[in-house]
């Protein structure tokens, strides 16, 4: 089956629906267990899709895990309250006191707190490296080295990672790789194809879709899936199905709302690419991307998010391009039907390799479901407003 019949049909067994279109929302703690014998039928299989009490899930997570691992590939899936959440929960999962991480220097930045703060304090050592290592990661490899984590494209400045190169070098290792497949979201980079042993996804993003709901996914090749579940409940993660309602009805329309970001924001990005105040755009199906010929490669295809960089500039005029935007919302997320934008990231600071010496100020965009040249005008009109506070 074609990925856009699997969107309308995952997780929509019989077993979990009965007689209606999509799982019902079960709003559970307690399950009730009518026997000794179903008692100890649920406790024989409580970690395979039956009630067995609500943390563990009800169909509501059942369905959604199914519908999850239908479309991103991998062996299960389970869910977690945000894709943060997520994030930590594979780390935490697959590291112990005395680890080594490899982590891309480029990551989600709440991602490189949490191993600056968190993972630092309980003794596991991390190591940034550059987006654009490729197999040159082999060099940074040590005997206590246990996780390889990606992000591709990675935050803000958008360079894609040569996953295929570096999985092949944690294989050799025998080190666990780790995706944070979010801006792939389930259509535009198939992890499993590509070497990823985990997969993360901030499913708060396109998954929900309508900016209404936070939601981490993990999925999980059948070497690691048993290690991710055990150590994921001993932590105590579960998410609310209300939300994972949400993320579910997401799902059977992602394909149309991918369409459409991909569509405006390739429109834009070459519009930008041609303004005189523009020097680099820096979006992944575009030349100017770092990694632009991989992206071509291994995706499928790209969304509503990029960024791009100025000639000239100071906050004054960037305060009075953002100030002036009206269709484009300052907001730090991406992922809804909204087109939203955001600047002033510190990314020298932020960063610990330098791969930032050479671009001008950054403005990242989510380029959303709005007529597409309403979302240029707006623009254009943000970007002399721009111009005029240089
Ligand atoms: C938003 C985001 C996250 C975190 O997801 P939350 O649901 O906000 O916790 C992780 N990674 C990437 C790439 C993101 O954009």
């Amino acid at each position: 089956m074609k990925k856009d019949t699997k969107i309308v049909h995952a997780g929509r067994d019989k077993k979990w629906t009965g007689q209606v279109v999509s799982p019902p929302v079960y709003h559970a703690s307690t399950i009730i267990h009518d026997t000794v014998e179903d008692l100890k039928y649920a406790i024989k299989n409580k970690n395979n899709h039956v009630m067995f009490y609500g943390r563990r899930g009800t169909p509501t997570h059942f369905a959604f895990r199914e519908a999850m691992t239908e479309l991103e590939g991998g062996y299960d899936c389970l869910v977690y309250p945000s894709g943060l959440a997520a994030i930590n929960a594979a780390l935490l999962s697959f590291l112990s006191s005395g680890d080594h991480l490899l982590m891309v220097d480029t990551t989600y930045e709440p991602t490189r707190h949490l191993c600056n703060k968190v993972l630092k304090r309980m003794g596991i050592e991390t190591t940034y490296y550059d987006p654009l290592i490729g197999a040159g990661i082999k060099n940074l490899i040590k005997d206590n080295t246990k996780v390889i984590f990606t992000e591709s494209p990675g935050s803000v400045t958008m360079e894609i990672q040569d996953i295929p190169a570096i999985s092949k070098i944690a294989k050799e290792h025998d080190i666990v790789l780790m995706l944070d497949n979010t801006w792939g979201n389930l259509l535009s980079f198939d992890p499993y194809v590509h070497g990823v042993d985990i997969s993360i996804q901030a499913a708060t993003k396109y998954i929900v879709g309508h900016s209404d709901a936070m939601l981490g996914t993990i999925t999980a090749n059948e070497k690691h899936w048993s290690q991710l579940y055990d150590n994921s409940f001993y932590m105590g993660y579960t998410a609310a199905p209300d939300d994972i309602n949400l993320a579910m009805r997401g799902i059977r329309t992602i394909k149309i709302r991918m369409k459409q970001h991909e569509q405006s924001a390739l429109k834009i990005a070459k519009w930008l690419s041609s303004h005189e105040e523009v020097d680099k755009v820096l979006h992944p199906a575009l030349t100017d991307c770092p990694g632009h010929e991989i992206w071509k490669r291994d995706f499928n295809g790209s969304n509503g998010l990029f960024s791009f960089t100025l000639k000239q500039g100071d906050d004054n005029a960037m305060t009075a391009l953002l100030d002036n935007l009206k269709l484009f919302k300052m907001g730090y997320s991406w992922g809804g039907f909204e087109s939203l934008v955001m600047s002033f990231y510190n990314l020298k600071k932020e960063r610990e390799l330098n791969h930032w010496d050479n671009y001008g100020p950054l403005v990242r965009l989510h380029v959303g479901l709005e007529d597409v040249d309403d979302l240029i005008a707006d623009l254009d009109q943000g970007l002399e407003h721009y111009k005029k506070a240089l």
